[in-house]
């Protein structure tokens, strides 16, 4: 049986995600902002929540976990080293042990720098990662409590998945991402087309996720710190790796 994982639109630009099998009745929401989308989502397709999953404590990402748990009765699983920030937490994960839902396998990475304990949910065999407010569409999130190297090292974690891997991340930012990203590489043949794809999906107002580690990997300007052209754009041609990022990161912040 294959999971199916779609996306349910939250508050204004985040995405929850209804992560289920069909006809089992195994059925999980990640990062559920608010309850009433995911309730409607659920009702539409006559399932039942039997779990919560939650990147990180943001209440943008866990809004919904307490209205859901009580309706439900799900379980709520999420990065035990914030254990006291995530609400209604049942279940603590971390890196050192798989987190088994039924009978998939989804390895837990810790990512931190956006908040101290982020992680994403990883299901290797399935290709799905889910990765919250760090890794976006062409983007990452704000340090909110972590430095540039944490990032930096949270980022490369990610970047060892397989290519094919679909990124499932926690907001719909990936139009503004790709017009920053254009201001560092601006020759970037595959950002280029990107963006083309991109402007049309919002045109319809379609979202532009999910994506895959290829495509982040080949457009993302955080990921792309190796880039000959954004060290030029920088003036950084001989830094390091966290040099480059961290400047990248500081200019998104003004942009
Ligand atoms: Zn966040």
């Amino acid at each position: 049986m294959p999971l199916t994982v779609e996306l349910i639109p939250c508050l204004t630009d985040n995405y929850a995600y209804l992560l289920y099998e069909q006809g089992t009745g195994l059925c999980a929401v990640v990062d559920p902002s608010e309850p009433e989308p995911v309730r409607r989502a659920l009702a539409a397709r006559g399932l039942r929540l039997t779990h919560i999953l939650n990147t990180h404590h943001h209440f943008d990402h866990t809004g919904g976990n307490v209205p859901l748990k009580e309706e439900f009765g799900a379980a709520v699983a999420g990065p035990e080293k914030d254990g006291a920030r995530i609400p209604a937490l049942d279940i603590g994960v971390d890196e050192s042990t798989p987190w088994q839902f039924g009978p998939y396998t989804a390895t837990i990475l810790e990512i931190p720098a956006h908040t101290r304990a982020h992680i994403a949910f990883v299901f290797d065999e399935e290709r799905i990662a889910f990765t919250g407010d760090t890794l976006f569409a062409m983007g990452c999130g704000r340090l909110f409590e972590g430095t540039p190297a944490m990032m930096w090292a949270s980022l490369s974690k990610l970047m060892r998945l397989p290519d094919d891997t679909r990124i499932y991340c926690g907001h719909e930012y990936t139009l503004n991402n790709g017009r920053f990203a254009l201001t560092l590489e601006p020759g970037n043949e595959a950002l280029q087309s990107r963006m083309r794809e991109v402007e049309a999906c919002r045109a319809r107002s379609q979202p532009t996720i999910p994506s895959t580690m290829s495509l982040e990997k080949a457009t993302n300007p955080f990921l792309r710190t190796d880039s000959a052209e954004i060290r030029k754009t920088l003036g950084m041609e001989d830094s390091d790796d966290v040099a480059v990022f961290a400047e990248i990161r500081r200019r998104k912040d003004d942009f």
